[in-house]
């Protein structure tokens, strides 16, 4: 159940924009930096939090205790990453904290840069293709730097240097057992075929209200060949951590804005205590209830993208506290999402006869961690158990604070890709004029209305779109934005400030899915992340429905690819039809449609086009990926009282991650 829509912005709203003017009253009139290292693919920004000084001095009290909380986790992503990971992170620390290695030198550089990636990706691999990456700099020299910083340790090498050793996270391989490929910690001497039949067993398909099995376990075959779970729970795996965080909580308790966060706390930690899962949806049924509180948290076992079965959830953390101005629009969204249903154009009996619990508002990001730390999502949409979702609602949010770091950070660099690959003047201004608003629009419709949209037909299973589903998932939310950003339903509600803005948003949209985001994909690899795959698809399948119309019309010069949308009216017909059609192969369960338009025009990339994207990116010297530090949350203590809590934003990347390690190290 893919919920979270991270990296929806790193090429929407993000990457693409450069040198244009900042939102008024927002950031740019400061001197404020917020970009503030950049190594490998990667950028590390800082964000700020707007309205902190106008929160209570209880309510700075509780988000610093859920932020103590949520950064005592860390570890525990690290491990289930990759058993080795803090292994090889403990021995890069040591490292970095030795005195009198010569750093004025390439190999040491070589060094810092691995150093820097592997706390970026929680681990060896990358965080996002999910590949082993190595030190450039050689065996030898890396074998140096631990004698050097006394650690005695053979393998430690051949887990960081031997490519054959966990050469992918969560293995993308065809042929062969994706549990004994995958280097996640979620199994241990057991085959896929053995966990499958293992949950078979366990999970029964009649149960309206099943818990979510698996998410909070390890799977192991002991000695005597049973296979078992072992919990991540207090007096279980992660015990030290979960303590931690549970500590925590308790003070949070103590300080929480009102009773219903109280008692979620509660029981969230009577979960970390004894792994029931069925406390876990009790939990989420009482947090779902909290949307009157103004900070909120995750604190848990969230997503599952990380386990090739999709069973594991990853621990993640997130503070945040709600944007009153920007909320005011999802707001709006909100009581509206009866009309969104009646009017979308898919077929009557695919739509929900009442739309409920949608509950969407915006935030500003307080403290990130574990699965969000330092990449993190700029949408979030919880919890993800169907059956509550249905039952109970959920929660919708966009990052607002994020989100405009990304722009902001973008409008410090001397070149963008909006420049280098949009077609005309007209399509760059229009970009500058709408393009942030727009694609915040499309986003908030994204995450508020359109994973809520449809309904399946009787009988049909929520699993049916087996390996598709996170990808046409994403279409069908990205498609319902699509559709609604162009109607004029949007200014009349006071949202969109203009009727022509939502065509940046679609220039912005077509240029990504068919060339910007492979920016992100090697040379010769396919394209395989569910977002991206979803882009390509939507573009991809207007470009040639629309081919006789020329509603989108490839275009060369000098050389370059180009792509114009010729025809808005026409393209928002284009999504509308695909839609209504994405809608009905969930709707009916229909695996082979799903998965023809997946393969059709999600997965391949033309190698030509692919080739010339990256040469044209490369010369423009940014990088595709970005994540953010915290800023510290500080007590300030007066005559031994705590008077207020500040936020101190620092500007050392490498100098947080070191502090983690020392002051939030559990495991
Ligand atoms: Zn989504």
């Amino acid at each position: 159940m893919n919920r979270i829509c991270a990296m929806i912005t790193l090429l929407g709203t993000a990457a693409l924009l450069a040198a244009c003017d900042a939102p008024a009253g927002k950031a740019g009139a400061d001197d404020f930096k917020y970009t503030i290292d950049s190594f490998a693919d990667l950028k590390v920004m800082r964000y700020q939090i707007p309205d902190w000084e106008n929160l209570s001095l209880q309510q700075k009290e509780y988000a610093y205790h859920l932020a103590e909380a949520a950064k005592y986790g860390r570890d525990i992503l690290w491990d289930q990453n990759c058993k080795e990971n803090l292994r090889v992170r403990h021995a890069v620390e040591t490292i970095l904290e030795t005195e009198g290695i010569e750093t004025e030198n390439a190999d040491y550089q070589s060094f810092l840069v691995y150093a820097k990636r592997l706390f970026f990706s929680n681990g060896m691999h990358h965080h996002y293709a999910e590949d082993k990456f190595f030190p450039a700099c050689p065996r030898e020299y890396f074998a140096l730097l631990l004698e050097k910083a006394g650690i005695q340790d053979e393998e430690l090498l051949e887990i960081i240097y031997n490519p054959e050793i966990y050469p992918q996270r969560r293995s993308t391989e065809t042929s062969g057992d994706l549990v004994k490929l995958s280097a996640v910690n979620f199994y241990e001497g057991v085959t896929r075929e053995e966990v499958e039949k293992y949950y078979a067993a366990l999970v029964d398909p009649s149960d309206p209200h099943p818990v979510s099995w698996g998410l909070n376990t390890k799977v192991v075959k002991g000695a005597d060949g049973i296979i078992r779970e072992l919990p991540w729970k207090i007096g279980g795996i992660y015990s030290p951590a979960l303590e931690k965080i549970c500590e925590e909580l308790v003070k949070a308790q103590t300080v929480a804005e009102n009773d219903i966060q109280q008692r979620a706390l509660g029981i969230l930690i009577e979960y970390y205590q004894t792994g029931d899962l069925k406390k876990w949806d009790e939990f989420n049924i009482e947090w779902v209830k909290d949307t009157l509180g103004t900070v909120d948290f995750i604190n848990g076992f969230i997503e599952d993208y990380n386990d090739p079965l999709g069973r594991k959830a990853s621990w993640e953390g997130y503070v945040n506290i709600k944007d009153f101005e920007a909320s005011k629009r999802t707001e709006t969204l909100s009581a509206n999402a009866q009309w969104f249903e009646d009017n979308s154009p898919v077929d009557p009996r695919f739509k929900k006869a009442t739309v409920k619990g949608i509950s969407a508002k915006v935030i500003n990001a307080v403290c990130l961690s574990g699965d969000s730390y330092p990449s993190t999502p700029i949408g979030i949409n919880l919890p993800n158990a169907d059956w509550i979702r249905k039952e109970h609602g959920s929660k919708s949010v966009t990052i607002a604070n994020i989100t405009h770091t990304y722009d902001y950070a973008a409008q410090e660099l001397p070149t963008s890709t909006l420049a280098e690959f949009a077609f005309s003047k007209k399509e760059i201004e229009r970009y500058k004029k709408w393009g942030t608003v727009a694609d915040e629009i499309h986003t908030d419709l994204h995450e508020c209305l359109g994973h809520g949209s449809g309904q399946l037909l009787p009988g049909v299973s929520t699993t049916a779109m087996g390996e598709y589903a996170s990808a046409l998932e994403e279409a069908r939310a990205d498609l319902f934005g699509l559709y609604y950003t162009a109607d004029p339903k949007m200014v009349e509600l006071g949202i969109m400030p203009d009727p022509e803005a939502y065509k940046a948003e679609y220039d912005n949209y077509i240029r990504n899915g068919l060339m910007v985001q492979f920016t992100r994909v090697e040379l010769g690899r396919p394209n395989t992340e569910a977002h991206m795959q979803n882009r390509k698809l939507i573009a991809e399948w207007c470009l040639e429905k629309g081919a006789k119309d020329k509603v989108i019309e490839k275009k060369v010069r000098n050389g370059k690819t180009y792509f114009v949308v010729n025809d808005y009216a026409k393209l928002r017909a284009l999504f509308a039809e695909l839609l209504a059609e994405i809608q009905r192969i969930k709707s009916e369960g229909d695996y082979e449609a799903g998965k023809n338009l997946i393969e059709t025009y999600a997965v391949h990339i033309d190698p030509a086009l692919h080739k010339e994207v990256l040469e044209r990116f490369k010369a423009l010297n940014l990088k595709p990926y970005g994540g953010f530090v915290n800023p510290e949350i500080v007590p300030v203590v007066k005559d031994g009282q705590v008077v207020d809590y500040k936020p101190v934003y620092t500007d050392d990347y490498l100098g947080q991650m070191l502090l983690y390690g020392k002051k939030y190290g559990t495991l």
